[in-house]
C-alpha cells in the first residue's frame, strides 16, 4: 500500500496523548506539537475526523472518583473528552485549521450534537470533525467510539496513536526479543492474543472490515507518513 494517500481517515487520540510528561491535564507544548502534525495532514486535503479520549483529565479527578458508581464515573469521563475536544479545536484554529466539535452527549450551549449527515458534510468541506463524548454511553470506551464513528463516516482506516510505534509480539518494555509487526490480520491478532483495542472496538472494526493502523504519537512525522500510506507502525488488515 506504499505511497497511496488515504482520502478519509479517523484518528483516535487518547487523552494521555495531550498530557506529555505531565501527571495529568493538557500540556501546552504537547498539544501544539500534535496540532502542528494534524494541521499538516489536514492541509494535504485528507478528510480527517478525530475521536479524542479523556484519560488525561480523568486522572486528575480519579482519586476522588474511587468507589464511584461506574456509570457516573463514565459520564464524567465523557465530559472530560469534551474539554479535550474544545482544547484541540482551539489549538487547530491557531494553526489555520477549521474544526467542528460534535458531541454524543447533548450540551448544546457548548458544542453541537452529533449529527451524522452534518459531520459528513463538514468532511466534504475539508473541515476537521472532532467527535467528543465517546459513544454517549457508559461502559464503552473512546476506542469503541473511534470504530463506530469511523464506520459511520465511511473512513478507509482508523489510525490509533499510541505510546509505542506499533504492535509487538510481546511487550517491548519487558521483552527485548519482542518484534514489531508491520502488518497483521485481525484473525492473527486474536490467535496471538495481542491487544490492539478493547474487544468491542476490535470486533466492530473486524466486522466492518475497517483496517486499523497503530502508530506512535511521539514520533515526529509518523501521522503524516501513515496517512500517506508509507510504512509506519502496524497495519491490522482483514
Ligand atoms: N467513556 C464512556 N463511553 C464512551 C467513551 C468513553 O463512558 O463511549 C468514558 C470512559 O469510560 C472513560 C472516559 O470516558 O472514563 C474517557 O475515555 P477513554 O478512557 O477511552 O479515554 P482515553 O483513555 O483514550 O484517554
Amino acid at each position: 500500500m506504499s505511497g497511496n494517500k488515504f482520502k478519509r481517515v479517523l484518528l483516535k487520540l487518547s487523552g494521555e496523548a495531550l498530557m506529555g510528561e505531565d501527571a495529568y491535564g493538557i500540556n501546552r507544548a504537547t498539544i501544539i506539537r500534535m496540532t502542528e502534525e494534524i494541521a499538516e495532514v489536514a492541509k494535504l486535503g485528507i478528510e480527517l475526523s478525530i475521536v479524542i479520549g479523556g484519560g488525561n483529565i480523568f486522572r486528575g479527578v480519579a482519586p476522588g472518583a474511587q468507589g464511584m458508581d461506574r456509570a457516573t464515573a463514565d459520564y464524567m469521563g465523557m465530559m472530560a473528552t469534551v474539554m479535550n475536544a474544545l482544547a484541540l479545536q482551539d489549538a487547530l484554529k491557531n494553526h489555520g485549521v477549521v474544526a467542528r466539535v460534535q458531541s454524543a452527549l447533548n450540551i448544546d450551549q457548548v458544542v453541537e450534537p452529533y449529527i451524522r449527515p452534518k459531520a459528513l458534510r463538514y468532511l466534504e468541506e475539508k473541515k476537521v470533525v472532532i467527535f467528543a463524548a465517546g459513544t454517549g454511553n457508559p461502559f464503552f470506551t473512546t476506542d469503541t467510539a473511534a470504530a463506530l464513528r469511523g464506520a459511520e463516516m465511511g473512513v478507509e482506516i482508523v489510525m490509533k496513536a499510541t505510546k509505542v510505534d506499533g504492535i509487538y509480539s510481546a511487550d517491548p518494555n519487558k521483552d527485548p526479543t519482542a518484534t514489531k509487526y508491520s502488518r497483521i490480520s485481525f484473525d492473527e491478532v486474536i490467535t496471538r492474543r495481542l491487544e490492539v483495542m478493547d474487544a468491542t472496538a476490535f470486533a466492530l472494526c473486524r466486522d466492518q472490515k475497517l483496517p486499523i493502523m497503530v502508530f506512535s504519537i511521539n514520533k515526529p512525522g509518523a501521522l503524516k507518513r501513515a496517512v500517506c500510506g508509507e510504512d509506519e507502525g502496524t497495519l491490522v488488515h482483514v
